[in-house]
């Protein structure tokens, strides 16, 4: 949990760490250096410092996290770490900075964005990678717009905690290394509905190696700036694409091309383990393919497609679990435009587009065959995934449990079938009995299906076991630690903290945690209902 300092010696420890300065000194940085809101023109990032808080307090670290970044465990223990992953201290020889970008919002076009409360510590090199460390909601930057550069208590808890777990389910993500109490409180109107009240600030420090977002490159295309474009887009080759090779007009083709694909990836896998963005905003889209900004995520329980956590888009649901495959696509009409003037050819864009299209398709068959656990091709495959699809929205119906008992079928048992799933159903009396018949014909199709396969039930059990989660950070549990957390209780969040590392695995200690959202959770703010105040 939160590391004590043991001995004098501890607490007094410098920090050795490898750091460089390739951002701010390789890309064009903003001249002016008072802290004043304002549109930075020409520059990639503005340099800044944190603000000072009244009583830093750490809650959580990621000893992973440290050890891959290169600080060591005698470090967490110093007061020194405190001090700079709440950006009270600075290391020696560092320059923090806000980096500057813009973004498409909810279809429109948002002109300057940028870190308004997020500010990049420094970078780390450590076993030959680069990492970026930033604060989020470590004061105001000259991005701050209208808001105050800070963050409260609950939103860092479910980045913290979320970013970790997403981490251990393989999904690619930017990484928390400490979560901690700021000691000053903050203003927030957590509905958006006139009710404002204070609540406790927090820091969290989160690690990737790069924040660049598909909003970085379109600040720069918006501003006709494509001098300070092609210097962004040939460092960002140059640092995190380097095996492509030096910049030209086909490097960059060639680059669009990767961010599609890892952009391609990491939405199949958001909708293998049910996770919901939230916000897909293009500012929110990390050009490395990483889930990024944690802000109204949600996980589904139900199935269903139509879900967003988000209510502030509850009106028309863009950022659906069903649409995210498609808002994926529409980002990356953004980015192709951003990089038009790099490129100055339409045709090899709109392949890499197409080919979205076309590898959407079976990737995500590929996918939901491993859910299945089907090793083998079949002709109708599809309708069989699609007639489970159906069946899932018949009756509330929970993914996670639903997925994770269906590893349990047995080959040649399709009357029992239902039974090994029933667990998953939110209100088991609203099972009719013509819902009973279509799932009991769809385990017939399954179980037609599994005949073809060669594996045992043991081993397509393993198989599944590890492409369908066992435990994921449920709305409500993030809502429970928050609550504890807020009250100065913070077990909850290394006891998830631990359970969330190895989500795949059985871990009957923590059996509880393998159950369906609690009736109280349904409706309740924090849980079903997000907004982006954080
Ligand atoms: P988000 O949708 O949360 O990713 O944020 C969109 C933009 O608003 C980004 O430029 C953020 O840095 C900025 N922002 C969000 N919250 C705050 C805050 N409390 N203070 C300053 N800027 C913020
Ligand atoms: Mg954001």
């Amino acid at each position: 949990m939160v590391p004590k300092g043991r001995f004098k010696e501890d607490r007094q420890r410098p920090m050795n760490l490898n750091i460089k300065h390739t951002f701010t000194e390789e890309l064009p940085a903003d001249p002016v250096s008072d802290n004043t809101r304002r549109q930075v023109k020409e520059a990639c990032f503005s340099f800044v410092n944190p603000k000072q808080t009244k009583a830093p307090e750490l809650i959580h670290v990621s000893k992973d996290m440290a050890q891959t970044l290169g600080v060591s465990e005698a470090d967490l223990y110093s007061e020194l770490f405190t001090k700079i992953v709440t950006g009270n201290e600075l290391l020696p020889n560092t320059k923090p900075y806000a980096m500057c970008y813009g973004g498409h919002q909810f279809g429109h076009w948002a002109g300057q964005l940028g870190d308004g409360r997020a500010i990049n510590l420094f970078e780390v090199e450590h076993h030959d990678k680069q990492w970026t460390v930033q604060l989020k909601g470590a004061g105001e930057t000259p991005y701050s717009r209208s808001a105050d550069g800070l963050a409260v208590l609950r939103s860092s808890i479910r980045e913290y905690l979320c970013s970790e777990a997403m981490f251990h389910l393989g999904v690619p993500t930017t990484r928390a290394l400490s979560l901690a109490l700021s000691g000053d409180e903050v203003l927030r109107d957590m509905l958006y509905d006139g009710n404002q009240a204070y609540e406790k600030g927090a820091i969290v420090s989160r690690v990737s190696p790069s924040f660049l977002r598909f909003g970085s490159y379109e600040i720069f295309a918006a501003r006709q700036d494509h001098k300070t474009l092609k210097k962004l887009v040939d460092y960002t080759i140059q640092h995190h694409f380097s095996h492509l090779g030096s910049p030209s007009k086909e490097t960059y083709i060639q680059f669009f091309a990767e961010v599609s694909n890892l952009t391609l990836e990491l939405i199949i896998h958001w909708q293998r383990v049910g996770f919901v963005h939230g916000v897909m905003n293009t500012d929110n889209m990390s050009v490395l393919g990483l889930t990024i900004d944690y802000g109204p995520y949600g996980w589904l329980e139900g199935f269903d497609f139509g879900w967003t956590p988000n209510t502030t888009d509850s009106q028309h649901k863009r950022y659906r679990y069903g649409n995210q495959p498609n808002v994926g696509l529409w980002n990356l009409y953004q980015l192709a435009n951003a990089l038009f003037p790099l490129i100055e050819e339409t045709e090899p864009l709109e392949a890499v587009l197409e080919s979205y299209k076309t590898d959407f398709e079976s990737k995500s068959l590929e996918m939901m065959k491993q859910k299945l656990g089907l090793e083998t091709s079949e002709d109708k495959d599809d309708l069989l995934i699609k007639a489970l699809e159906d069946a899932l929205l018949l009756t509330e119906t929970d993914m996670t449990i639903f997925f994770r008992n269906l590893s349990n079928f047995q080959k040649g048992d399709a009357k029992h079938g239902l039974k090994i799933i029933k667990d998953a159903f939110y209100k088991p009396n609203e099972v009719s009995d013509t819902i009973a018949q279509q799932w009991r014909d769809w385990f017939e199709r399954y179980d037609f299906r599994l005949e073809k396969e060669t594996l045992s039930d043991t081993e397509r059990q393993s198989n599944m076991n590890v492409v369908n989660p066992k435990y994921v950070l449920r709305n409500y549990m993030a809502q429970l630690a928050i609550d504890d957390a807020n009250k100065g209780n913070y077990k909850l969040i290394d006891e998830l903290f631990q359970l969330l590392k190895k989500p795949y695995e059985e871990q009957p200690k923590y059996e509880k945690w393998f159950a369906k959202r609690p009736d109280w959770a349904r409706h309740k703010v924090g849980c079903s209902m997000l907004s982006c105040s954080s």
